[in-house]
C-alpha cells in the first residue's frame, strides 16, 4: 500500500511548489517511476487521484503523468552500463519478475555483458522522482 504515502508526498510537493513558484494552478506533474520501484502503476495513479485534497483549487485540474524509468546496471569491475534485458543470464521472464521484486537478487542472477562480472551497481531505475512542476499564475491586471 505505499502507493498512497507515495501519492501524498507528491501531492504535498506539488503544493509546495504551487507556494513557492505562486502559481495559482498546477497543470501538470511528471512524475519518474523507477523499474525496480514495487510500483503498480495503475494503483498509484488512482492513489494520487484520491488523495488530492477536493478543497484545493490549485490541484483541480492538475495532471499527473507517471513514466516508469528503465533499470540501468553498472559494472564495478569495466564500468560497462547495461540494462536488465542486455545483462548475461536474464534468461526467463521468471528471473527478471524476481530481481523486480526484490532488487538486491539481481547478482545471483546477473553479469555484465561487458566482462562476466556479477559484481555491478544499480545505478538507476529506483526511487520516485519529480521530473517536473509546471503551473500558470494569474497575471493581475
Ligand atoms: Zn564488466
Amino acid at each position: 500500500m505505499h502507493e498512497y504515502a507515495l501519492a501524498e508526498a507528491v501531492v504535498r510537493a506539488a503544493l509546495r511548489a504551487a507556494e513557492t513558484e505562486g502559481l495559482d494552478t498546477v497543470t501538470s506533474v511528471d512524475v519518474r517511476v523507477g523499474e525496480l520501484q514495487q510500483i503498480k502503476q495503475d494503483l498509484f495513479a488512482f492513489a494520487l487521484d484520491q488523495v488530492r485534497p477536493a478543497d484545493e483549487p490549485r490541484l483541480a485540474a492538475t495532471r499527473f503523468d507517471v513514466l516508469v524509468e528503465p533499470a540501468e546496471l553498472r559494472c564495478r569491475i569495466c564500468t560497462h552500463t547495461f540494462s536488465m534485458t542486455e545483462a548475461q543470464g536474464a534468461s526467463s521472464a521468471d528471473d527478471l519478475e524476481a530481481v523486480h521484486f526484490v532488487p538486491e537478487l539481481a547478482h545471483a542472477f546477473f553479469a555484465c555483458p561487458g566482462c562476466g562480472s556479477p559484481d555491478f551497481e544499480v545505478s538507476s531505475g529506483r526511487g520516485v522522482t519529480i521530473a517536473s512542476i509546471e503551473g500558470e499564475q494569474r497575471v493581475d491586471a
